[in-house]
């Protein structure tokens, strides 16, 4: 039997576990991995099968076991922290047609991170004096569409910057300035009137930087380069979403005077506002890899298997009487099959919540999107085979709630 076949055949072991096991197994002589322990079970920490999404309250994704090999293989060894992001951000470039990349701690602090860079260039006096921009001579507006304007662009007033927003053509020219840094994009929204294209054109026209945020916008896989190619200044995304690389990683592509400007505001360096988001050589590498791999994944055989999942959970839940589906895809981000389950027509009044909160309490437990009116599940964080126990336990609860 081959290693990989070994490791197959062990399924999910933790990490250590699986090395000790594996030296074992090779007949090296060396002792039995000690029992693994079972560290949720001890903290008396609840998990779940995730039939929701990646969602950062549930600790977003699962790495797969390429990723974990990463981060076991950096952990063993030394190396110096700016080369090893200066040659793994030149990979990812490649990968995403950027001029430059960073493996950064989120999505959020390469927003902070990569508008820091534009403010300050490469002036260190400037670095230093962040988040105070006031008698330092640095922009200070970060223009978006009132549509565009979420929670996440607090990751901008951490650079000491404040938010302008507006909703046309002709109010996205009277706000820019001399004090606009830049001008974001929010890639999920369906709610502005600028489309991504204009609001490149737009930037080019009145020289300010562009930025898009596509935390959760894989997939398709083509976002990863697809606003590289038409022209945006710097992209984020998230790393431990879709990609499933760490939870505390993401990436900051786009032009190299501002990745470069943006990595002196980042560990290993200490004066500045980015010191706290430190990703090291573990994350970097589980970051690459997870990458790599993630574009090189047949995505239309994962979709199929996403959809074969949603029809076994749809074909359950529909067996039960006066229970309705829909099957959907949202637009912008998170996109990925989704079903909802609704039971209006059976006149019986519990809520969505009700539902979801029998699941999450059952054995296995379960996490699932409630609602009022019924419950959403998505197929992409399932592990193989939970489909069914997923499709199982709502047949159950169902015709227990609606009995
Ligand atoms: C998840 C998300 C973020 C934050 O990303 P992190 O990688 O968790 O820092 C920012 N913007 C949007 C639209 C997101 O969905």
């Amino acid at each position: 039997m081959k290693r990989r076949d070994v490791i197959k055949g062990l399924g999910l072991l933790p990490v250590g576990g699986l090395a000790g096991g594996l030296d074992a197994f090779a007949g090296t002589g060396s002792p039995m991995a000690a029992p693994k322990r079972d560290l949720f079970k001890e903290l008396g920490v609840r998990t779940f099968i995730n039939a929701t999404g990646t969602l950062t309250y549930m600790t977003g994704s699962l790495m797969h076991d390429y990723v974990l090999d990463a981060i076991n293989y950096g952990a063993d060894q030394f190396c110096m922290l700016d080369e090893l992001q200066d040659k793994v951000g030149e990979r990812i470039a490649k990968m995403v047609h950027s001029e430059s990349a960073v493996v950064t701690s989120g999505a959020f602090s390469a927003m902070t991170l990569g508008l820091a860079g534009i403010l300050t260039g490469m002036d260190q006096k400037k670095v230093e004096a962040l988040p105070h921009i006031a008698g330092t001579g640095m922009k200070s507006e970060v223009i978006c569409q009132k549509a565009h304007d979420i929670v996440y662009n607090h990751a901008f007033i951490n650079t000491g910057c404040k938010i302008v927003a507006i909703e046309t053509v002709e109010e996205l020219e009277r706000a820019i300035n001399e004090k606009t840094a830049l001008m974001h994009f929010l890639n999920i929204s369906q709610g502005g009137k600028i489309s991504q294209e204009e609001w490149v054109a737009l930037g080019k026209k009145h020289g300010i930087p562009t930025s898009i945020d596509i935390a959760a916008d894989v997939p398709p896989v083509s976002n990863l380069w697809k606003f590289n190619d038409m022209g945006f200044d710097m992209v984020q995304i998230s790393g431990g979403k879709a990609i499933r690389g760490p939870q505390s990683a993401g990436l900051l592509m786009g032009r190299k005077s501002i990745i470069q400007a943006a990595r002196l505001h980042m560990p290993p360096r200490g004066f500045n506002i980015g010191r706290g988001m430190k990703v090291n050589k573990e994350e970097i590498l589980g970051m690459y890899v997870a990458l790599e791999q993630y574009i090189a994944r047949d995505h239309d055989k994962e979709w199929k298997q996403w959809e074969k999942s949603i029809a076994l959970i749809e074909a359950a839940a529909k067996s039960v009487k006066d229970v309705e589906t829909k099957i959907w895809v949202p637009q912008g981000g998170n996109i990925t099959p989704n079903l909802s389950i609704s039971w209006e027509k059976s006149g019986k009044t519990p809520e969505g919540k009700e539902l979801q909160e029998r699941l999450r309490n059952g054995s296995p437990s379960i996490e699932v999107g409630g609602g009022k009116k019924g419950i959403n599940v998505t197929a992409w964080m399932l592990k193989p085979g939970e489909d069914k126990i997923v499709a199982r336990r709502i047949k159950e609860e169902l015709q227990s709630l609606l009995a």
